[in-house]
């Protein structure tokens, strides 16, 4: 990808432009190259979608405000807007209101570049968003998921043609079958051709003389449907996967929408995630960190045994290599991280108060800290806070 241009000089506006200055620079880029005014033109269509995200995050105060302070790399990342694999769908639906005004009705949903064959439009199902709670264990190795949604699906007893059976479809009047229908219109850039859709079929060109009885000529009805998803390994909380062509089926045969899976993960008991690494926190006695000892730790694929030298620090951080979370897509792995405290008892008896005042006495109780055990406490300010 060409490297990202200001979002003020896509919209050619300066920098303290006003919420109505942005919508208007914005309505005006979008006309130029909207993609009914420039069909199969990738350079329109590249400045068209440059258009729409510069809008986006400036008509959106917190975002504008982040992307003034920290640039496009302040409104980008996870979760955030990106142009790349967004369909014309999307832009349709989330600027709706705005081509509304142009275009004849909101929310209808739009073909592709490319996909219009004599202006007939092909209809496209909603997207579908669902959640998936996935456990460390299911994110570690990957998981196949069977998730029940409701959702659009084709008719059965009219094979989604929304026509009763045996009665036929008749030419739309309105646009004699084109699907469009050309108005001119006052906008305040001048007098303008437009090509919408036909507003008596839809954009289909026929309409049906005998509906279906079961979805009244929609040719879809809501049904629940059982999906496999398998769900690749090292997937994070707050991602979003896309599984193509699993949304609601569209109206009278066009084309699925979208599954949008959020991903949602549940806290493991004991182990914390920080990225690919997976974190512990070891309680062990004083006597076994004076003298050493074994300890077990929790790992995603059962415990593990580790030493615990003679002479280890409260705060030492030892790590388990390979033993954390796949990383997505890659061979890599996180390890886990473990630090190690030395639990300080909070009642005790009367001798074992003499026995520690006696212990105190010694010169190998003074604190005496190395250069190394100083960075421990460094490094564990990372990890654990
Ligand atoms: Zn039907
Ligand atoms: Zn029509």
């Amino acid at each position: 990808m060409t490297k990202k241009r200001d979002f003020y000089e896509i919209l050619e506006i300066s920098k303290n432009a006003s919420q109505d200055e942005i919508k208007k620079a914005y309505r005006k880029q979008a006309l130029k190259y909207h993609p009914d005014r420039n069909p199969d033109d990738k350079k329109s269509e590249e400045k068209f979608k440059e258009a729409a995200e510069a809008y986006e995050v400036l008509s959106n105060e917190q975002k504008r405000q982040r992307y003034d302070q920290y640039g496009h790399a302040g409104v980008g990342g996870a979760g955030g807007y990106s142009g790349h694999g967004m369909s014309m769908d999307d832009i349709f639906s989330n600027f709706g209101d705005i081509f509304g005004d142009f275009f004849g009705g909101g929310g209808s949903s739009f073909s592709g570049f490319g996909g219009r064959q004599s202006g007939r439009r092909v209809s496209k199902g909603s997207n579908i968003r669902v959640k998936v709670k996935l456990t460390l264990n299911e994110i570690a190795n990957g998981v196949e998921k069977k998730l029940k949604v409701n959702k659009y699906v084709p008719c059965k007893k009219c094979s989604g043609t929304g026509a009763a059976e045996g009665s036929a479809f008749s030419t739309c009047h309105t646009c004699r079958g084109t699907g469009q229908v050309t108005r001119i219109t006052s906008t305040f850039i001048g007098q303008m051709q437009t090509a919408s859709i036909c507003p008596t079929c839809n954009g289909e060109g026929k309409s049906i003389t005998n509906k279906c009885t079961v979805c009244y000529g929609e040719g879809i009805v809501k049904d629940d449907e059982v999906i496999t998803i398998n769900i690749p390994a090292g997937v994070a909380n707050g991602m979003q996967l896309s599984v193509s062509g699993r949304g609601n089926a569209a109206r009278r045969g066009g084309v699925n929408g979208d599954m949008i899976l959020a991903i949602e993960e549940e806290k493991h008991d004991e182990l914390f995630r920080d990225g690919n690494d997976l974190l512990y926190n070891l309680f062990i006695t004083f006597p076994d960190a004076t003298l050493g000892s074994n300890a077990e730790i929790p790992t995603l694929d059962g415990k593990v045994k580790i030493k615990i030298e003679q002479g280890t620090q409260s705060g030492k951080i030892l790590r388990l290599r390979g033993k954390g979370l796949p990383e997505i897509n890659s061979y890599g792995k996180g390890d886990l991280l473990v630090r190690v405290n030395v639990w300080i008892p909070k009642n005790i008896s009367k001798d074992e108060k003499k026995l520690l005042e006696k212990l105190n006495e010694s010169n190998n109780f003074q604190p005496n800290p190395e250069k190394s055990d100083k960075n421990f406490f460094e490094k564990m300010k990372d990890y654990f806070d």
